[in-house]
């Protein structure tokens, strides 16, 4: 099962949770103390004013004398006045420095995620919903900036306020303090009950809007709009997102209103404290005992407790919050623990591309697809009877040679290819480069060594330029022009008013598929590299296109190891050698003729394709029609 759904528990200890998100802030921890030092400044001055109160009520507006004392007036307003001004300017200050230390935490846990996700085996991305991902990477990390930027701080202030209000409080009269804290643990049950329960529909709607998310990439993405259309399930895709929608709104009301109802009650509570401090006050001063009560000590103790509960109300309020938030690290963490399985080995070898002969050794190499899925997401693998994606595959291809694989589909070809780029690692054997085991090879070198054309060629949203140039950035233009010209692309991308600097549509759709796998041929000579797959890197071609593209090749193809993944034989009968894949297994290997005197795979693919030359065929113009349809190059069969 997906990591996405696991319990927050699994994940985490809650403790453990806590210290990583500090973790988090380790790096700007001179600025958070400089903050704690302002918070604590600011705090201890917000006592003062109360305080001052109880001396202007009964030192300055009702002196023992009668008249009030006005110089004493002005100069006790002129204090809180000035108190007032400097706590303010000090709040500016401390909310640049939170604000700043905020956004430096997220970007780099942006940045982290990134990079963690780069690092990611490709395994993960076949098994997670790209819009969930984007979600993460964007909606989760957005959503806890309240947590860094405001939370964080408000906690620390908030319990600075409050102790040094209790203190104020004590000093005023130990009493009434005493009632005012009993009420305390009321709000710490409310909050915690509440608190629990938004938690569980806040992880909930994140989770939903997580799978919104998912969903309008998907329909929304140029090949899911088309699939919706040509299959006419608008409707139902439209009744899925609905259904998303409304459960969406559904959880965000009810987390508001779990949330508010918390806040009335608190309110109610906050306006009859007042009353209570009036009432204790009254019977404290009905006694005959002097209780040192007077009304400046009422009024000050009233203003003070509206500082004693803000600040309860408010950590109450932010405890809600972090748990909320919580859930959010978690499933941001969730995606930090994935192994980057794939990475480069310590001491791993640096290739040098021009020394490189470009030998391919498969040694008994076996891979299971679920194995390494599960591994990547934490699970435990499963030792069930799981088919082998490939076993047992050995086979050698000698420096130069042009390789082709062949087979029905879902034999196993591409998968052999992914294993030489270490898109995916083998489950047992080896995969080797002129005798150097891949995973011994840094992965940087094997990137520069290995070209790769898919026959789903995918642009960036970008100039073609810049397109072409991801094969080698530090390429010329003379160099790129001579790519594109020799993968038959040049002429069309002049024919654009922008030339090489027009941009590409969403993935590639303003060229025609054709054009999209003749531009990443010319990306791939641009590459240089010295291991060339094709896979199926010429299928979108017609048959005259595909001829002219193998000749712009076939240099490259001089300079390389060749592994051609074809179903049109016609496009490797010249192969060095051919293996026929089957199941998983290489079921047979040789030349074009050798593997055509035997009764196998190849063999039956060829009758198949060519009817086994029972059907007439002509030359004509260098192609070679079968029944009025091109089968073949003439040069090829002949
Ligand atoms: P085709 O000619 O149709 O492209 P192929 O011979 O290249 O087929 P592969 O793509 O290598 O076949 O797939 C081999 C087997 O591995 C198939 O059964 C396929 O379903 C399975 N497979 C491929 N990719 C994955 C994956 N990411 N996770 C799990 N199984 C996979």
């Amino acid at each position: 099962m997906n990591d996405n759904n696991q319990p927050l528990e699994d994940v985490a200890t809650r403790q453990g949770l806590v210290r990583r998100i500090a973790g988090t802030f380790q790096p700007y921890r001179v600025r958070v103390g400089l903050v704690g030092i302002l918070i604590l400044i600011t705090a201890g001055l917000g006592v003062v004013n109360p305080v001052l109160i109880r001396f202007v009520f009964d030192s300055a507006l009702f002196p023992p004398e009668g008249e009030p004392n006005l110089s004493l007036l002005w100069l006790v307003a002129g204090i809180m006045a000035g108190i007032t001004v400097l706590n303010g300017g000090l709040g500016v200050v401390q909310t640049l420095f939170t604000n700043r230390i905020g956004q430096q935490v997220m970007r780099d846990l942006r940045d982290r995620l990134y990079t963690h996700l780069q690092m990611l085996p490709l395994s993960f991305f076949t098994n997670t919903r790209t819009g969930e991902i984007q979600s993460r990477v964007a909606n989760d990390v957005g959503s806890i900036q309240n947590v860094v930027t405001s939370t964080v701080s408000n906690v620390l202030s908030n319990s600075v306020v409050f102790i040094s209000t209790l203190v104020a409080m004590f000093i005023l009269s130990w009493e009434i303090a005493l009632v005012a804290i009993a009420t305390v643990p009321v709000f710490a049950l409310l909050s915690k009950t509440v608190g629990a329960r938004r938690r569980a529909v806040s992880a909930e709607a994140q989770q939903t809007a997580a799978d919104m998310t998912a969903i309008t990439q998907e329909t929304l993405s140029i090949s899911g709009i088309m699939l919706a259309k040509l299959f006419g399930r608008q409707d139902q895709e439209i009744e899925r997102f609905h259904r998303q929608n409304q459960r969406l709104a559904d959880l965000t009301i009810r987390r508001q209103m779990t949330g508010q109802a918390f806040f009335t009650v608190m309110q109610i509570f906050f306006s009859l404290a007042p009353v209570l401090v009036y009432v204790i006050a009254g019977y404290l001063l009905r006694g005959d005992a002097p209780s040192g009560i007077t009304s400046g000590t009422i009024v000050a103790f009233t203003t003070l407790q509206s500082r004693l509960f803000f600040p309860i109300g408010s950590l109450l309020q932010v405890s809600v919050e972090l748990q909320s938030s919580l859930a959010l690290f978690e499933r941001i963490f969730g995606y930090l623990d994935i192994k980057p399985e794939i990475v480069d080995a310590p001491g791993a070898l640096p290739l040098d591309r021009h020394a490189v002969k470009g030998r391919i050794t498969f040694d008994r190499v076996r891979l299971e697809y679920e194995a390494r899925a599960e591994a990547d997401h934490g699970s435990q693998g499963r030792d069930s009877g799981q088919r082998w994606a490939l076993d047992d595959v050995s086979f050698r291809i000698e420096p130069g040679q042009l390789a082709a694989f062949i087979g029905p589909s879902g034999a196993g070809k591409t998968t052999i290819s992914y294993l030489i780029p270490r898109l995916y690692d083998v489950t047992e054997g080896a995969v080797q480069i002129d005798g150097n085991d891949v995973r011994d090879i840094q992965l940087a070198s094997l990137a520069d060594l290995v070209g790769y054309v898919t026959q789903e060629s995918y642009l960036f949203h970008a100039s073609l330029r810049d397109n072409l140039l991801y094969g080698n950035p530090d390429a010329t233009r003379d160099e790129m022009e001579a790519a594109a010209r020799d993968a038959f692309i040049h002429e069309r991308i002049m024919q654009f008013p922008d030339g090489y600097d027009t941009v590409v549509g969403e993935r590639g759709y303003r060229l025609s598929g054709g054009e999209r796998q003749r531009l990443s041929i010319a990306r791939v000579i641009l590459h240089d590299p010295r291991i060339l797959i094709l896979d199926e890197a010429t299928s979108a071609l017609d048959t005259a296109s595909e001829r002219y593209v193998q000749a712009a090749l076939e240099p490259l193809m001089d300079r390389c190891t060749t592994i051609a993944i074809a179903h049109r034989l016609s496009t490797i009968m010249s192969a060095d050698v051919i293996f026929g894949v089957d199941q998983g297994r290489i079921v047979e290997q040789g030349t074009h003729q050798e593997l055509l005197t035997r009764d196998g795979l190849y063999a039956n693919l060829y009758a198949e394709q060519f009817d086994a030359g029972r059907i007439e065929c002509r030359c004509e113009d260098g192609i070679v029609l079968s029944n009025g349809r091109i089968v073949a190059q003439c040069e090829e069969v002949l």
